[in-house]
């Protein structure tokens, strides 16, 4: 069933690369596994699946240490600086990067560990109230200072668009991302060359694919929907 949905998702991804002129090996799907019990997981790993997305601490860290260590976890959940250090050793990607406070934490626990982490800004696109993430006019700024920091690799930036009837009613949001990065490879300060663009979600990652994301978060298309106790 998991598989299916998978399988599906992938030629949905497909689809919209075709209708874009896109190549498909140039989207990632993180299957994003919050809440959802280490069976289903491995009903995906088996199947060929690798990376996968967790939103909070605690969970990542039990799943990291139970599951097949050949598994990529990204963080893509709000983080706390006081939380990086359980992480860092192991974590392949952290999204959710919104303050310069929470950069200098991640080089500071990276450096301990003798690794570099990659990880994205977390853009608030569309000004939402409820979500995290830096305002656009903030990008450069926090590039700037991710850019000096030796344990830390600025690959590219994140969103999550509001919540719509329409996914169509998002392609602005995700054009806009997909413009910031392009902005910042022309400034290209610190030599930061930004090549990932994290955006999609189960209700748009078409749109999203279509509007140049190099990674999509898809959690309930796959999964089936989230109970939280
Ligand atoms: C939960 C979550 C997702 C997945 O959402 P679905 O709608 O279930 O696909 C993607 N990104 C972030 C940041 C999330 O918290």
């Amino acid at each position: 069933m998991i598989k299916d949905n998978l399988a599906h998702v992938k030629e949905r991804v497909k689809a919209a690369c075709m209708r874009s002129g896109r190549n498909p090996d140039d989207v990632t799907i993180l299957a994003v596994s919050k809440t959802k019990p280490a069976e289903d997981i491995m009903a995906l790993y088996e199947a060929g699946q690798r990376d996968f997305g967790e939103n909070y601490v605690q969970e990542l860290r039990e799943k990291h240490e139970k599951l097949p260590s050949d598994i990529r976890w990204h963080m893509i959940g709000h983080l706390q600086r006081n939380k990086v250090k359980y992480i860092a050793d192991f974590i392949e990607m952290i999204h959710s990067v919104d303050s310069a406070a929470l950069a200098l934490t991640i080089e500071k626990e990276a450096a301990k560990h003798d690794r570099v982490i990659p990880v994205l800004i977390e853009v608030n696109v569309a000004g939402e109230e409820s979500k995290y993430g830096v305002t656009p006019d903030e990008v450069p700024e926090l590039a700037r200072v991710i850019g000096d920091l030796p344990h830390v690799s600025l690959r590219g930036l994140m969103t999550s668009a509001p919540l719509v009837q329409n996914p169509e009613e998002d392609r602005a949001v995700f054009r806009k991302l997909a413009q910031l990065g392009v902005d910042m490879n022309l400034e290209n300060d610190n030599n930061v060359k930004v090549d990932v663009l994290s955006m999609g979600m189960s209700n748009d990652f078409e749109v999203a694919v279509e509007e140049g994301s190099t990674c999509v978060r898809v959690g309930t298309v796959i999964f089936g929907a989230r109970v939280y106790g």
